[in-house]
Protein backbone atom coordinates (compact mmCIF):
# COMPACT_ATOMS: atom_id res chain seq x y z
CA UNK A 1 0.00 0.00 0.00
CA UNK A 2 0.91 3.73 -0.83
CA UNK A 3 0.50 6.60 2.04
CA UNK A 4 -2.66 7.53 0.59
CA UNK A 5 -3.92 4.18 0.89
CA UNK A 6 -2.48 4.01 4.42
CA UNK A 7 -3.77 6.75 5.58
CA UNK A 8 -7.28 6.03 3.51
CA UNK A 9 -7.65 2.94 5.84
CA UNK A 10 -6.85 4.31 9.40
CA UNK A 11 -9.19 6.85 8.27
CA UNK A 12 -11.70 4.51 7.48
CA UNK A 13 -11.20 2.93 10.96
CA UNK A 14 -10.98 5.62 12.43
CA UNK A 15 -14.26 6.38 14.76
CA UNK A 16 -12.41 10.02 15.86
CA UNK A 17 -10.56 11.90 13.56
CA UNK A 18 -9.79 15.24 14.69
CA UNK A 19 -7.99 17.64 11.67
CA UNK A 20 -5.54 20.81 12.65
CA UNK A 21 -5.73 23.31 9.97
CA UNK A 22 -3.17 26.06 8.84
CA UNK A 23 -2.74 29.18 6.74
CA UNK A 24 -1.64 26.87 3.82
CA UNK A 25 -5.30 25.34 3.75
CA UNK A 26 -6.39 28.95 2.22
CA UNK A 27 -3.38 29.85 0.13
CA UNK A 28 -4.99 28.57 -2.46
CA UNK A 29 -7.62 30.44 -1.91
CA UNK A 30 -5.75 33.29 -2.63
CA UNK A 31 -5.44 34.42 1.27
CA UNK A 32 -1.52 35.00 2.08
CA UNK A 33 0.12 33.02 4.65
CA UNK A 34 2.14 34.98 7.45
CA UNK A 35 5.71 33.26 7.64
CA UNK A 36 5.90 31.13 4.34
CA UNK A 37 8.25 32.53 1.55
CA UNK A 38 5.30 34.60 0.43
CA UNK A 39 4.17 35.16 3.63
CA UNK A 40 2.23 38.85 4.93
CA UNK A 41 5.26 39.13 7.29
CA UNK A 42 8.07 37.82 5.54
CA UNK A 43 8.04 40.47 3.27
CA UNK A 44 6.59 43.68 5.37
CA UNK A 45 7.89 42.94 8.97
CA UNK A 46 5.97 46.01 10.11
CA UNK A 47 2.97 43.96 9.26
CA UNK A 48 3.86 41.70 12.30
CA UNK A 49 3.61 44.33 14.50
CA UNK A 50 0.14 45.59 13.99
CA UNK A 51 -0.98 42.24 15.14
CA UNK A 52 0.44 42.78 18.66
CA UNK A 53 -2.31 43.56 21.27
CA UNK A 54 -0.32 46.22 23.24
CA UNK A 55 0.24 48.22 20.04
CA UNK A 56 -3.01 47.70 18.89
CA UNK A 57 -4.72 48.92 22.09
CA UNK A 58 -2.05 51.80 22.35
CA UNK A 59 -1.28 53.47 19.01
CA UNK A 60 -4.54 55.00 17.31
CA UNK A 61 -2.45 55.58 14.23
CA UNK A 62 -1.68 51.26 13.67
CA UNK A 63 -5.37 51.15 14.36
CA UNK A 64 -6.29 53.23 11.36
CA UNK A 65 -4.00 51.44 9.49
CA UNK A 66 -5.46 48.40 10.26
CA UNK A 67 -8.79 49.04 9.31
CA UNK A 68 -7.57 50.36 6.39
CA UNK A 69 -5.96 47.10 5.63
CA UNK A 70 -8.73 45.29 6.22
CA UNK A 71 -10.83 46.92 3.61
CA UNK A 72 -8.38 45.72 1.02
CA UNK A 73 -7.83 42.20 2.66
CA UNK A 74 -8.91 39.80 -0.33
CA UNK A 75 -9.62 37.43 2.69
CA UNK A 76 -13.44 38.71 2.59
CA UNK A 77 -14.08 37.50 -1.47
CA UNK A 78 -12.16 34.51 -0.87
CA UNK A 79 -13.77 31.15 -1.87
CA UNK A 80 -13.22 28.06 -0.18
CA UNK A 81 -10.79 25.95 -2.14
CA UNK A 82 -11.19 21.45 -2.87
CA UNK A 83 -9.07 21.21 0.38
CA UNK A 84 -11.95 23.12 2.92
CA UNK A 85 -14.64 21.29 0.60
CA UNK A 86 -12.88 17.86 0.85
CA UNK A 87 -12.66 17.86 4.84
CA UNK A 88 -16.67 18.70 4.81
CA UNK A 89 -17.12 14.55 3.35
CA UNK A 90 -14.49 13.48 5.63
CA UNK A 91 -16.60 14.89 8.55
CA UNK A 92 -14.52 14.55 11.55
CA UNK A 93 -15.07 15.19 15.49
CA UNK A 94 -13.09 18.39 16.00
CA UNK A 95 -12.22 20.78 12.96
CA UNK A 96 -9.54 22.27 14.43
CA UNK A 97 -8.16 25.85 12.82
CA UNK A 98 -5.57 28.41 12.99
CA UNK A 99 -7.37 30.43 10.16
CA UNK A 100 -10.02 33.03 10.85
CA UNK A 101 -10.88 33.39 7.64
CA UNK A 102 -14.25 30.99 8.12
CA UNK A 103 -13.86 29.27 5.04
CA UNK A 104 -14.26 25.41 6.86
CA UNK A 105 -17.88 26.72 7.41
CA UNK A 106 -18.24 28.41 3.91
CA UNK A 107 -17.61 25.35 2.54
CA UNK A 108 -20.12 23.29 4.50
CA UNK A 109 -18.56 21.97 7.36
CA UNK A 110 -20.96 21.91 10.51
CA UNK A 111 -19.67 25.16 12.63
CA UNK A 112 -20.81 23.14 16.38
CA UNK A 113 -17.23 21.02 14.74
CA UNK A 114 -15.39 23.69 13.78
CA UNK A 115 -12.97 25.14 16.50
CA UNK A 116 -11.36 28.64 15.43
CA UNK A 117 -7.90 28.85 18.00
CA UNK A 118 -7.59 32.01 16.63
CA UNK A 119 -11.12 33.53 16.49
CA UNK A 120 -12.67 34.84 13.47
CA UNK A 121 -12.16 37.36 11.00
CA UNK A 122 -16.14 37.93 10.47
CA UNK A 123 -16.58 39.67 13.79
CA UNK A 124 -15.55 42.54 16.02
CA UNK A 125 -14.88 42.57 19.49
CA UNK A 126 -14.80 45.63 22.22
CA UNK A 127 -11.53 45.13 24.43
CA UNK A 128 -13.98 46.97 27.11
CA UNK A 129 -17.19 45.90 26.94
CA UNK A 130 -16.44 42.87 25.14
CA UNK A 131 -20.10 43.90 23.03
CA UNK A 132 -19.33 41.23 19.44
CA UNK A 133 -21.07 42.51 16.28
CA UNK A 134 -20.63 41.12 12.29
CA UNK A 135 -17.35 42.63 11.38
CA UNK A 136 -19.41 43.98 8.00
CA UNK A 137 -21.02 46.70 10.33
CA UNK A 138 -18.04 48.39 11.56
CA UNK A 139 -16.59 47.90 7.72
CA UNK A 140 -19.63 49.79 6.49
CA UNK A 141 -18.56 52.59 9.31
CA UNK A 142 -14.81 52.78 7.99
CA UNK A 143 -16.08 53.21 4.41
CA UNK A 144 -18.23 56.00 5.62
CA UNK A 145 -15.35 57.75 7.54
CA UNK A 146 -15.10 56.64 10.47
CA UNK A 147 -11.08 55.58 10.68
CA UNK A 148 -10.97 54.14 13.92
CA UNK A 149 -14.34 53.21 14.91
CA UNK A 150 -15.12 52.80 18.71
CA UNK A 151 -17.43 50.56 19.70
CA UNK A 152 -21.15 51.27 19.82
CA UNK A 153 -22.00 50.54 23.66
CA UNK A 154 -19.39 52.09 25.46
CA UNK A 155 -16.70 53.92 23.12
CA UNK A 156 -13.87 51.51 23.63
CA UNK A 157 -11.08 49.97 21.24
CA UNK A 158 -13.15 47.81 18.67
CA UNK A 159 -10.99 45.16 17.27
CA UNK A 160 -10.79 42.02 14.82
CA UNK A 161 -12.01 39.24 16.73
CA UNK A 162 -9.13 37.37 16.30
CA UNK A 163 -6.32 36.30 18.21
CA UNK A 164 -3.17 38.82 18.58
CA UNK A 165 0.07 38.05 19.59
CA UNK A 166 0.32 38.96 23.59
CA UNK A 167 -3.75 37.97 23.61
CA UNK A 168 -4.48 34.71 25.35
CA UNK A 169 -6.96 32.09 23.16
CA UNK A 170 -10.65 31.61 24.14
CA UNK A 171 -9.92 29.06 26.98
CA UNK A 172 -13.14 27.51 26.14
CA UNK A 173 -11.92 27.15 22.44
CA UNK A 174 -8.81 25.83 23.38
CA UNK A 175 -10.35 23.06 26.01
CA UNK A 176 -12.73 21.37 23.64
CA UNK A 177 -9.82 21.23 20.68
CA UNK A 178 -7.56 19.76 23.77
CA UNK A 179 -10.05 17.09 24.74
CA UNK A 180 -10.97 16.04 20.82
CA UNK A 181 -6.99 15.55 20.35
CA UNK A 182 -6.97 13.73 23.47
CA UNK A 183 -10.00 11.20 22.14
CA UNK A 184 -8.69 11.06 18.54
CA UNK A 185 -7.64 7.81 16.76
CA UNK A 186 -6.74 9.50 13.66
CA UNK A 187 -4.93 13.43 14.24
CA UNK A 188 -4.30 15.43 10.28
CA UNK A 189 -2.57 18.58 10.59
CA UNK A 190 -3.28 20.14 7.26
CA UNK A 191 -0.99 23.02 5.87
CA UNK A 192 0.49 24.46 9.04
CA UNK A 193 3.74 24.80 10.31
CA UNK A 194 3.30 23.36 14.07
CA UNK A 195 5.48 26.30 15.21
CA UNK A 196 2.57 28.41 16.60
CA UNK A 197 1.45 27.34 20.78
CA UNK A 198 -0.48 26.25 21.90
CA UNK A 199 -1.95 25.23 18.54
CA UNK A 200 1.07 22.83 17.71
CA UNK A 201 0.94 21.34 21.35
CA UNK A 202 -2.23 19.48 19.86
CA UNK A 203 0.23 17.20 18.29
CA UNK A 204 2.07 15.82 21.00
CA UNK A 205 -1.34 15.28 23.16
CA UNK A 206 -2.65 13.14 19.97
CA UNK A 207 0.11 11.48 19.83
CA UNK A 208 -0.07 10.59 23.82
CA UNK A 209 -3.02 9.45 23.30
CA UNK A 210 -2.68 6.65 20.55
CA UNK A 211 -3.87 8.89 17.17
CA UNK A 212 -2.09 7.99 14.41
CA UNK A 213 -0.53 11.48 13.08
CA UNK A 214 -1.09 12.51 9.26
CA UNK A 215 0.72 15.70 8.28
CA UNK A 216 0.64 17.47 4.89
CA UNK A 217 2.52 20.75 4.55
CA UNK A 218 4.47 21.86 2.05
CA UNK A 219 7.41 22.87 4.20
CA UNK A 220 8.64 20.67 6.70
CA UNK A 221 7.62 20.82 10.39
CA UNK A 222 8.99 20.39 13.82
CA UNK A 223 6.81 16.61 14.25
CA UNK A 224 7.64 14.91 10.99
CA UNK A 225 10.19 12.79 12.59
CA UNK A 226 7.12 11.17 15.30
CA UNK A 227 4.33 11.52 11.82
CA UNK A 228 3.09 8.02 10.38
CA UNK A 229 2.76 9.75 6.90
CA UNK A 230 3.66 13.04 5.65
CA UNK A 231 2.52 14.70 2.56
CA UNK A 232 4.44 17.64 0.63
CA UNK A 233 1.89 17.84 -2.48
CA UNK A 234 -0.57 20.66 -2.52
CA UNK A 235 -3.26 20.50 -0.01
CA UNK A 236 -5.64 21.58 -3.02
CA UNK A 237 -4.59 17.94 -4.76
CA UNK A 238 -3.76 15.95 -1.80
CA UNK A 239 -6.65 16.53 0.73
CA UNK A 240 -9.33 15.57 -2.21
CA UNK A 241 -7.08 12.42 -3.15
CA UNK A 242 -6.77 11.68 1.02
CA UNK A 243 -10.46 11.98 1.43
CA UNK A 244 -11.22 9.88 -1.72
CA UNK A 245 -9.18 7.01 -0.25
CA UNK A 246 -10.77 6.91 2.81
CA UNK A 247 -13.96 6.87 0.98
CA UNK A 248 -12.84 3.67 -0.56
CA UNK A 249 -11.55 1.73 2.39
CA UNK A 250 -14.99 2.53 4.19
CA UNK A 251 -16.70 -0.56 4.55
CA UNK A 252 -19.88 -0.12 2.20
CA UNK A 253 -23.14 0.26 4.35
ZN1 LIG B 1 -17.75 48.34 24.33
Amino acid sequence: MDDLETAGSWLARSRATVVLTGAGISTESGIPDFRGPQGVWTKDPGAERMATLQAYLADPELRRRSWLNRLSSPAWTAEPNPAHRALVDLDPVALVTQNVDGLHQRAGSDPARVFELHGTMHRTICWECHDRRPMAEAVTRVRAGADDPPCLRCGGVLKSDTILFGQDLDPEVLRRATEAAQGADVFVALGTSLAVYPAAGLVPIAKRGGARLVIANAQPTPYDDVADVVFRDPLGQIVPALVASYRECRPSR
